[in-house]
């Protein structure tokens, strides 16, 4: 089912030329049509279905520094800094607040896990601050848990899933950047081995350089071109409720499930331990290079055999530019939710919060976070062919740093100075041979 989603309109016309094409329009790919217009540069952005539909609309909105890969974590900040700016920049509200994120746990584990995190952490200026067992349970005032401490983000936020990747592409619009919707890019065309155009279901259009933002898809995109890039889906459930009392402002976290408090009163609930793997020919083929990372989170996570197998982003499939693609025969990737784990978060909920008695799903979906094998984005251009770049694999964090994402690919691709370091998010590091770094985020 889709999640609550803002739509904007199309642009007719597809331009027969442009100075640069971002292919996918969600959070990332929006973002980086977002700042590549506020440059000057001409812009066309494509979207097999509709944007923001995929993965930015799904998620749980959290715009997090806590708990983030070493890595990740200049990502995290200038994200959280731009969020911060942008409905000034834009005229836009896209839901973002700075309403703090709570951890509470029963476990000692997590609590030594936290504490070494939070050391790291405070050296980089992060306020992050450890919970004793009474400080826990004041922050999470109302609830039965027997939390023995936790971790409090208080500047940490939340902005809505519904509205950010449309916002920022209506954004990018009104600064000269077309969107073209219902408009898969089938692949690339190349003149001399580097990009020449890009061939779309609607005609091609011709450009020297390409962004795929392609999400859970951006592997498939890549293996057409015969580029190399390990990526595999975690399918993870979702649902919301209608307007419930006030137990939490911002986010709160326990092994059992989270809560984020949204603009309209009502909750987004999930459940962290019920993530699935279905087993493809795309997983198949990287399964070495994610072993590490499966066998650290294998707890949360379920493996199956299913319908993956045949269809979406990691199906065998073959297609040719005339033809119609797999990205046009999926406009939207809508797996099915698990409805039995959503009848048992019902039941922990109300368990742990007694005043959330009244809890009911208003709605549930399910969503296909991309990971890459070290839980590391790629944001880089791609040697094998000159004037294409890459930014997916957001291993599901991409919607809090997806605006410094974005900021951070346009930069490269027109040669600024980058809002960070780029060195941890280069392509080279997944298929170099090197060892892969186990993935810091928690
Ligand atoms: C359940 C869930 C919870 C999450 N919670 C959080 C959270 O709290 N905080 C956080 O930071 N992150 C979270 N994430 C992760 C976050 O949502 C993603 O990392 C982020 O949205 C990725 O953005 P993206 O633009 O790379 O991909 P997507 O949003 O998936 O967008 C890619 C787009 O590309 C389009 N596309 C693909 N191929 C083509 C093609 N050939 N032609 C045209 N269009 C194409 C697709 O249709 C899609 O719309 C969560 C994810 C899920 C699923």
């Amino acid at each position: 089912m889709l999640p609550p989603l803002e739509t904007l309109p199309s642009d007719d016309r597809l331009p027969e030329r442009a100075e640069i094409v971002v292919i996918g329009g969600g959070i990332v790919g929006a973002s980086a049509a977002y700042y590549l217009a506020k440059k000057g540069h001409r812009v066309a952005l494509l979207e097999k279905g509709l944007v923001g539909a995929e993965q930015s609309s799904r998620n749980w909105g959290w715009c997090r520094q806590q708990n983030r890969d070493a890595r990740e974590l200049p990502l995290a900040q200038r994200s959280l800094a731009l969020w911060d700016g942008l409905r000034a920049e834009t005229g836009m509200d896209l839901g973002f607040r700075r309403s703090g994120l709570v951890y509470v746990t029963t476990d000692p584990a997590d609590l030594a896990q936290w504490e070494k995190w939070g050391e790291f952490a405070r050296q980089r200026q992060v306020d992050t601050r450890m919970l004793s067992a009474a400080e826990a349970r004041a922050l999470a005032a109302g609830s039965t848990g027997q939390w023995i401490g936790g971790v409090h983000s208080p500047t940490d936020g939340i902005a809505d899933p519904s509205r950010a990747a449309p916002a920022l592409a209506a954004a990018a619009r009104r600064l000269g950047a077309s969107i073209h919707q219902h408009c898969a890019a089938r692949g690339l065309e190349t003149t001399g081995g580097a990009v020449s155009g890009v061939v779309t279901e609607r005609g091609t259009i011709r450009t020297a350089t390409v962004l795929c933002a392609g999400g859970a898809w951006a592997s498939m995109f890549c293996r057409w071109h015969g580029i190399d890039f390990p990526q595999a889906g975690v399918r993870s459930t979702v649902f919301r409720t209608a307007p419930l009392p006030d137990v939490v402002k911002g986010g709160f976290y326990c092994s059992d499930f989270s809560l984020a408090r949204r603009l309209d009163g009502g909750y987004t609930v999930s459940m962290p331990a019920a993530g699935r793997l279905d087993v493809t020919p795309q997983g198949l083929r990287y399964a070495r290079a994610f072993w590490p990372a499966f066998r650290s989170r294998r707890k949360a996570l379920h493996v199956r055999l299913g319908g993956s197998f045949l269809r979406g982003p990691e199906a065998l499939a073959r297609w040719r530019l005339d033809q119609v693609s797999p990205f046009e025969r999926m406009r939207v990737l809508d797996p099915a939710p698990n409805l039995s784990a959503i009848e048992a978060t019902l039941a922990r909920v109300r368990a742990c919060y007694p005043e959330l008695a009244g809890i009911a799903v208003a709605q549930s979906w399910c969503g296909w976070i991309d990971t890459t094998p070290d839980m590391v984005p790629v944001i880089s251009p791609l040697d094998r062919l000159p004037g294409l770049h890459l930014a997916a694999g957001f291993s599901g964090h991409g919607f809090g740093i997806g605006p410094a994402a974005g900021q951070l690919a346009a930069d490269l691709i027109v040669g600024d100075p980058p809002a960070v370091d780029p060195y941890p998010f280069r392509h080279a590091r997944l298929v170099d041979g090197s060892p892969i770094t186990p993935p810091g985020a928690i």
